[in-house]
């Protein structure tokens, strides 16, 4: 298998926020300067609503290496009418999104009622298979549901983002095709859960992402994370699979290619 040509180098942030209030102040600023450093090679901002969905496809429009994944997340799915499936659909032609998402469910917060979560999901799961493009999931404390869900359809392909199951849930999800994202908390102390999850992790099925704003990694927890903060996740998945830091960022970035279907 060959890993990537020798003139690519960079991390490949699968899963940001960068549309995210947190960065008002200083958005164009904080991705020139990731962007311009070649450090990161490419990101994939995720819409959560219409509206984010909207900012996230204008963003990657704006980067040559920016592209967007539009959806509705659980936590908007009671806001979710007939109209706003139809913009996401629509928003799926443009090249630069390369996918669905993010969708799922989130029994932590509970922000819609769970029936109406998995109703969103379904009818999302469905329009995925129907249109042929990937899908990114949000799974928080619903591993079961989800799981059940998306293997309820085999045909579509998708990414769980900063994967938080077990090991075992993590061989179920591979064996059918998934893929596993790792995020910030992989570093924080004591996640033996994660640490078990990503040495189970396929070389063809793992990829990194930061979340960011969000799950900041040590050692710059409480500051708001960017995509620079990945090589520290890259790092601690290199320590505990016992390869070099090179090898989990190329292994990364080519699996992110291959999975969104960005081909140079
Ligand atoms: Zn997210």
């Amino acid at each position: 298998m060959a890993y990537g040509s020798l003139l690519e180098s960079g991390i490949f942030d699968t899963h940001a926020h960068y549309d995210d209030r947190r960065f008002d102040e200083d958005r164009y600023e904080v991705l020139d300067e990731l962007f311009g450093s070649g450090k990161l090679y490419a990101a994939v901002n995720c819409g959560c609503d219409v509206r984010s969905s909207e900012s996230s496809l204008a963003l990657a429009q704006r980067y040559e290496r920016m592209y967007c994944a539009v959806g509705i997340h659980p936590h908007d799915a009671k806001n979710a009418d007939d109209k706003a499936f139809d913009a996401i659909e629509a928003m799926l032609a443009e090249p630069k999104a390369v996918a669905l998402g993010e969708i799922g469910l989130d029994y932590h917060y509970d922000f819609s009622p769970r029936e109406v979560q998995k109703e969103v999901f379904e009818r999302q799961l469905c329009m995925a298979e129907r249109l042929d493009v990937p899908v990114v999931i949000h799974d928080r404390e619903a591993h079961a549901d989800c799981v059940d869900a998306v293997l309820r359809h085999p045909k579509v392909r998708g990414v769980f983002h900063s994967f938080s199951g077990s090991a075992e849930t993590a061989k179920i999800l591979q064996k059918a095709g998934w893929y596993l994202s790792f995020s910030g908390p992989i570093t924080f102390k004591g996640n033996v859960k994660t640490v078990d999850a990503a040495l189970s992790a396929y070389n063809d099925r793992i990829m990194v992402e930061t979340d960011c704003p969000y799950l900041t990694p040590v050692p710059h927890r409480g500051k708001r994370n960017h995509s620079g903060y990945i090589s520290h996740i890259i790092e601690k998945i290199a320590e505990i699979r016992g390869e070099s830091y090179e090898f989990i960022e190329t292994l990364t970035r080519e699996n992110a290619k291959r999975f969104f279907g960005i081909k140079e």
